[in-house]
């Protein structure tokens, strides 16, 4: 009973719904949903009572109901400015997307379409058909499959070709990629018992071949994407891997990571690994994300031999870690780009890449000016990331943005990611720092826009 009366002051569900501001909202959310959010509110309110707080006014139990619901009805990812620096920033979605990749996904997401038949013939086909041809052509390889992303890839091949059986890799290379993907639990997942050989600096050819037994079912390379052992270091080439294969009849996997099929050397990078290398070397299977380098979808690529492909194709998993038909219209589109030779002119990141420095410092001077005497600009470095070319920068100009004295770095980065399109920038030895490159210059202007109107009101 005791328990009862502490929540006597609570208002009832019918006398909540016939709130002025709340019966308004009953205008765009459905009856159902005003509902049952004045219920759950409603229930937590109680449990936090039972737990001794007191009961909020009727106002503020009205107004958290109102925020609710306004929350739930424009939740969702929205666009931002990446200013970060980092091209390729997972938290910021990755690879933004071509206007060709867009209007193909906008093309196959309007209506229905030819994704599993073949028009001329009427009969069931593959939704594979839409990408392989040109993954063929652009990788040299015989077959490719398309999944999920690349972490779905690696846990495909190993669970087709290595389940209960085990599968060689360099310890240097059994790491953890980011967001917790580890190849150890990849593997283990998969079925697959690492044999890791060598040492975490140096491994030999010498060190696979005595590895080999019986029970192994393939070499493992795995890109070291995000770190970089420097110093002595010894790495067995692809090449090498694949000769000492071919004596044991074993296959290569490569995991690019990546998935680069253009040469980084020429913007003044290290040399990333290229998906046609590793296929003229003679891997069995090289896997590699669609949202990296390649600069498209969120997509897991797998190109090599059609022996191999073909298990995969025909392994349970593959249903459950099926692309969808938006992505594979991205992939597709994308891929072209390639097969026309104008990838570092249409593709987002490769133009962020190739962007010469004369024009981000022309930028970075424009950015300046809309912030005013807070901001200086200065030479700086700009990063791939994405899991790949570690260590490698690109030279940049940046906004650097001295704090006014009543601010605190944390507040003014703040204020810059609420505006209507916000702008995410980096903190950096107590200034907030804004790079262009990782911005395309179509959308200066509203970096400009929202400069403009949070320094307007600091000064
Ligand atoms: C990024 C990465 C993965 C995971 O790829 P997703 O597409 O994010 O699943 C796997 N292996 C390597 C080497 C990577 O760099």
């Amino acid at each position: 009973m005791e328990s009862k009366s502490r929540f006597r002051d609570l208002p009832s569900v019918d006398r909540l719904i016939s709130d002025e501001r709340i019966k308004a909202l009953g205008e765009v959310y459905s009856h159902d949903a005003v509902v049952s959010v004045v219920r759950r509110h409603l229930d937590s309110l109680r449990l936090f009572m039972s737990r001794g707080d007191p009961c909020p006014s009727f106002a503020e139990i009205a107004d958290t109901v109102v925020a609710r619901l306004q929350s739930l009805g424009t939740i969702g990812p929205r666009r931002v400015i990446n200013a970060t620096g980092v091209i390729l920033h997972t938290n910021l979605g990755r690879a933004p997307l071509s206007t060709d990749a867009i209007a193909a996904m906008k093309q196959a997401s309007e209506g229905f379409n030819n994704l599993e038949i073949d028009l001329e013939s009427g009969k069931r086909g593959s939704r594979q058909v839409h990408v392989e041809p040109l993954l063929c052509q652009l990788s040299g390889a015989e077959d490719s499959l398309v999944v999920n992303n690349n972490a779905s890839a690696m846990l495909l091949a190993l669970s087709a070709l290595a389940r209960r059986k085990e599968v060689i890799v360099s310890r240097g290379q059994a790491v953890e990629i980011g967001g917790g993907f580890r190849i150890p639990d990849v593997m283990r997942q998969s079925g697959a018992k690492l044999v890791e050989v060598g040492t975490t600096n140096c491994t030999y050819i010498a060190d696979y071949e005595q590895a080999i037994t019986p029970q192994t079912a393939a070499l493992l390379r795995v890109h070291s994407s995000n770190f970089k052992v420097v110093g002595f270091t010894q790495e067995v080439a692809i090449q090498e891997l694949v000769e000492l294969g071919k004596r044991y009849e074993l296959p290569v996997f490569d995991d690019l990571g990546s998935g680069c099929l253009l040469d980084t050397t020429g913007f003044g990078l290290d040399a990333e690994p290229r998906v046609q290398d590793s296929i003229a070397a003679g891997v069995g299977l090289a896997c590699f994300s669609g949202d990296k380098l390649l600069g498209g979808p969120q997509a897991g690529i797998i190109v090599g031999r059609r022996h191999l492909i073909g298990k995969l194709k025909s392994h349970p998993l593959a249903r459950a870690m099926r692309i969808d038909k938006v992505r594979l219209a991205a992939l597709s589109a994308t891929l072209i780009h390639y097969l026309k030779g104008e990838a570092t002119d249409k593709i987002p990141i490769w133009r962020m890449i190739a962007s010469p420095l004369s024009e981000i410092e022309g930028r970075a001077e424009q950015w300046a000016q809309a912030v005013g005497h807070l901001a200086i600009t200065a030479a700086g470095e700009s990063t791939v990331g994405g899991g790949s070319l570690p260590g490698s920068t690109l030279p940049t100009r940046l906004l650097i943005i001295k704090v006014p004295r009543n601010l605190r770095v944390q507040d003014l980065a703040q204020e810059l990611r609420r505006q209507p399109l916000p702008v995410v920038g980096r903190i950096e030895r107590n200034a907030l720092v804004l790079d262009p490159r990782s911005v395309l210059p179509e959308e200066d202007t509203a970096v400009v826009q929202s400069l403009r109107s949070v320094f307007a009101a600091v000064g």
